[in-house]
């Protein structure tokens, strides 16, 4: 043991974790909590409520997984049932569930705690079976906990700290009526942790409902990422830009990239062509199984497919650890989004390089894009050695994102009937939605209402949803 314990990291040593916890800690190999970890921590395990600003990349999980680990493996547990658990967490998608509930594994390995994930869109019969046993963790997305609560398969009445990840996602995607229906049921005495990325008056209203005098801590702000990732863009017709792919995973050797497309045929498409090309490559979008995807990601991770081609909702939330390279196959129409993925790279302080293929109809979106991040993104030439296909096939559906009607209204003007300089003419179908949706897939298990963990639900408005301050703690 004591060996164990000396081999730890003094600095996660001097938090005051316990040695179980420190020794996993040593076996991940982190000797250094990142700052996130170092503020929010201690906060944690002193008991009182947390208001935390962090983006996904930053250590946040650790931050909150480990004083959770240490607080339920010291103190004695009260009424220990199957099905009840002691620590809720909730995320918006079943990719960030899983990821979590990986970390509290990770971490919790020499602890007897028990964990489970519970997310929509796969068969309920299993997590029927796994709340028969104990559960002290459990991490799960709103809805399918709901549909668990409404057959009363799991009992909320010992929850002793609730954790609302991602709390801005959640907002974003329309789950704050489902969250408040959990807060109902929830003991009144718990610790409540709130983590988000962005604080706007949203989220500042269910901080309100929901913390009790909470300590806040923040180590990014909205768009720190964008200053640890080296950005840059080549500007390439459309039809130009599969080749230009390939021709780029080859002359620079890249072995792990993660490529943005804006639909999920056009992700598809874009793994086929490059598999054909001899780069092994997995598309991942809401159209695909669970299985598939968790299959298609553990392979990327363990290097077996070089390229991963995503859509927004698919990659939300991807773990992996210092990945280098980002494509943008094509912008988002939505500037958050930009941030979202090339904040897949360059995490946890590690550098990172994001390149987007920009099509001239794209142009309007990069500059919604630098304007957000408040600076340009490095204009590239295209290196000579890459030879255009002779024969340019751009198919109907493969266009490059055009202005929505609407949102951005404004850039029509600007670029979408301007003479295409790249050979292809101006016009084509209108956009198929926000890219944020892109990769939503329709509801699959619930009939009262959709699968929570990839529908973008239509966001409502957020006045009067605490008014009667559900599930505020009573200390
Ligand atoms: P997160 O922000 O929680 O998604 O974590 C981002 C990545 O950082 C994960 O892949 C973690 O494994 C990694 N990580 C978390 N804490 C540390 C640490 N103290 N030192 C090194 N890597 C870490």
């Amino acid at each position: 043991m004591t060996t164990e314990t000396s081999a730890a990291s003094p600095a996660f040593v001097e938090l005051g974790l316990a040695e179980p916890i420190l020794r996993a800690i040593h076996d991940a190999g982190y000797t250094t909590p990142t700052p996130i970890q170092a503020q929010a921590i201690p906060q944690v395990l002193a008991g009182g409520d947390l208001l935390a600003a962090a983006q996904t990349g930053t250590g946040k999980t650790a931050g909150f997984t480990l004083p959770i680990l240490h607080h339920l493996s010291t103190r004695a547990a009260q009424a220990l049932k199957p099905g009840r658990p002691r620590c809720l967490i909730l995320v918006p998608t079943r990719e960030l569930a899983a990821q979590v509930e990986e970390s509290v594994k990770t971490y919790g390995k020499y602890l007897s705690l028990t964990s489970m994930v519970m997310f929509g869109g796969v068969n309920i019969n299993p997590q029927f079976k796994a709340l028969k046993s104990r559960v002290d963790i459990l991490v799960a997305t709103p809805g399918r906990l709901l549909d668990h609560l409404g057959q009363k398969t799991v009992d909320l009445s010992g929850v002793e700290i609730l954790v609302l990840d991602e709390a801005d996602r959640m907002l974003d995607m329309g789950f704050i009526r489902d969250i408040k229906k959990v807060l109902a049921v929830l003991p009144r005495q718990r610790q409540n942790l709130l983590f988000s990325a962005t604080f706007s008056d949203e989220i500042r209203t269910l901080a309100n409902g929901l913390l009790h005098n909470p300590k806040s801590v923040e180590v990014a702000r909205r768009n720190t990422t964008v200053e640890v990732v080296e950005q840059s863009m080549h500007r390439v017709p459309q039809a130009h830009k599969r080749d230009l792919l390939a021709h780029l995973i080859k002359h620079h050797d890249w072995q792990q990239v993660l490529v943005f497309t804006r639909t999920k045929h056009g992700a598809n498409k874009l793994a086929e062509k490059l598999n054909k090309d001899n780069i092994s490559a997995a598309a991942i979008h809401g159209n695909k199984s669970q299985s598939a995807r968790t299959k298609a990601l553990a392979s990327f991770k363990d290097g077996s497919v070089r390229v991963l081609v995503a859509t927004d909702i698919a990659a939300r939330g991807i773990d992996i650890d210092q990945l280098p390279q980002v494509v943008n196959f094509e912008l988002p129409n939505v500037p958050e989004d930009y941030v979202h993925r090339i904040g897949r790279t360059g995490r946890a302080g590690a550098t990172g390089s994001a390149l987007s293929l920009v099509d001239d109809e794209e142009m309007g979106y990069l500059r919604d894009i630098e304007k957000l991040i408040k600076r340009s993104i490095v204009r590239v030439e295209i290196e000579p050695g890459f030879v255009p296909p002779a024969k340019a096939d751009l198919m109907s559906d493969e266009r490059p994102p055009r202005p929505p009607q609407g949102r951005g209204g404004q850039r029509q003007g600007q670029n979408s009937r301007q003479p295409q300089p790249g050979g292809r003419n101006a016009g084509g179908r209108a956009p198929q939605g926000k890219s944020a949706a892109g990769g939503a897939k329709p509801a699959a298990s619930r009939g009262a209402a959709p699968n929570p963990s990839s529908q973008p639900r239509k966001p409502r408005p957020q006045a009067a949803l605490f008014s009667s301050k559900p599930g505020s703690r009573g200390h």
